[in-house]
């Protein structure tokens, strides 16, 4: 069984929460795309985690975690990643991670350049994690960068990394401080050796685990809103984060998704800049902001909320195709009395239900129809009947109007806090 588990709308939605929770049936989790900019926070037995890089399966021994080769890793968040995870007590070996050696490596020149890009752009900033990603997709798309499984093969490494550098000083023209070659093959040096045991084929290792039958998760990073081609463009990350770029991000092209799970939130929240015609401001957005905790994992930034937004959540079912949903969070909405749902954009006087081209989102202003709230936690439920009548009124609403089957409704951040429909 392959399973996509992937972001219907700007990310954040708890698929790292839902990947967890569901990895217990699987036996690899592989992570596709992006790189650090990811910022997932698990809450099991073990305790509360907080993943960049690592598949969230890696808090299960048992299973096997594949960085694929659509990600593009930061060898030293890599090293402190691994080393944070095994001071609380988490196992990882090169027996149960493994990275593409197709995999780009994020430098730290990466990093600088996004963040001399995102004080250049000041107030027009794009809401970057300033972890380097756009930079290093656009130099893997140049070719003008290197991969993970040049640590182990490419001849002439340090000359390659000369000239790269060479080549950012050129293009950087004196903006920002000179790239020392020294410094960044030293960097490498040290980090590369950390990653090196990790890196391997994973495409050979997925094309003999499916053979063996076994299950494969494949896991995203941020949500369909931030596709680089679907998504709210220029707001977007750089890589698409839709599940049709599993097979390819995860190194096998020729794997068939037989699930695409999309995780939606309860309500909205956008991380960052972006078009976000549901957003709610003032008090009633702070306390749903506090209720949910909704400050970024990655960089603890605040996140801006909203209502939930069928037009939007209904764009993200189509592009992921997802087959099912998990809608998590419900409980935070034990906060509210009345309950904003966003079910159409009125654009200068028409109004939409499908979700247009992002530029036509700045005159769109939401239909909002309130429904009643429950006041009261459901976070012990653990089936629909045991919630309160108005949260079961809103689940329903919420069914009727989206396109895809609702599977899971998450009641809470820990494991078992969840009713299966
Ligand atoms: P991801 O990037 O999609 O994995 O999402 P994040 O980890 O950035 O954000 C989800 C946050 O919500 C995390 O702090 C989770 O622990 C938390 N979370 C996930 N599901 C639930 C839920 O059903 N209820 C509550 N209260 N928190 C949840």
């Amino acid at each position: 069984m392959n399973t996509a588990v992937v972001g219907i709308n700007w990310g954040d939605e708890g698929k790292g929460r839902m990947v967890d929770l569901m990895s217990e049936r699987y036996d690899v989790v592989v992570r596709y795309q992006g790189g650090n900019n990811a910022g997932h926070t698990v809450v099991n037995p073990r305790g509360k985690f907080i993943l960049n890089l690592l598949p969230s399966g890696i808090l299960r021994p048992e299973v096997v975690c594949v960085m694929g080769s659509g990600m593009v890793v930061d060898l030293r968040h890599l090293h402190d990643e691994i080393e944070r995870l095994r001071a609380q007590g988490i196992v990882i070996t090169t027996d149960n991670l493994k990275i593409s050696d197709r995999a780009t490596i994020c430098m730290p020149y990466h990093v600088m350049q996004d963040c001399l890009e995102e004080d250049r752009l000041k107030d027009k900033k794009f809401g970057s994690t300033r972890r380097g990603i756009a930079p290093v997709y656009a130099d893997k798309y140049m070719k003008k960068t290197l991969r993970a499984g040049d640590l182990i093969y490419k001849n002439d490494l340090s000359g390659r990394l000369r000239d790269l550098v060479e080549w950012k000083n050129i293009t950087f023209g004196g903006y920002g401080e000179k790239i020392s070659s020294e410094e960044t093959e030293e960097w490498l040096r040290v980090y590369g050796e950390f990653a090196k045991p990790f890196v391997c084929d994973t495409s050979e290792y997925l094309l003999s685990a499916q053979k063996s039958g076994k299950n494969i998760m494949f896991e995203a990073q941020l949500g369909a809103l931030r596709d680089i081609d679907f998504g709210i463009y220029p707001m977007t990350s750089s890589s698409n984060t839709i599940a049709a770029y599993a097979p390819i991000g995860s190194g096998v092209p020729s794997i068939k998704l037989d699930v695409v799970l999309g995780i939606v939130k309860a309500y909205s929240s956008c991380v960052g800049e972006g078009w976000f015609v549901s957003e709610l401001f003032g008090d009633e957005a702070k306390k749903l902001r506090d209720a949910g905790g909704e400050y970024g994992a990655a960089t603890g930034r605040p996140r801006r909320v909203g209502a939930f937004d069928v037009p939007a959540t209904n764009y993200g079912i189509e592009v992921q195709a997802a087959t099912e949903l998990s809608i998590t969070k419900l409980d935070v909405l034990g906060c509210m009395e009345k309950i904003p749902v966003c079910v159409a954009y009125d654009c200068n006087g028409k109004t939409l239900t499908r979700f247009p081209y992002p530029d036509l989102l700045t005159d769109c202003k939401p239909v909002i129809r309130y429904l009643d709230g429950w006041n009261c936690d459901v976070g012990k439920c653990r089936s629909y009947s045991e919630l309160p009548e108005n949260a079961r009124k809103y689940v329903d609403f919420l069914r009727d109007n989206l396109n895809a089957p609702v599977k899971y409704l998450s009641v809470g951040p820990e494991r078992d806090s969840y009713i299966e429909l």
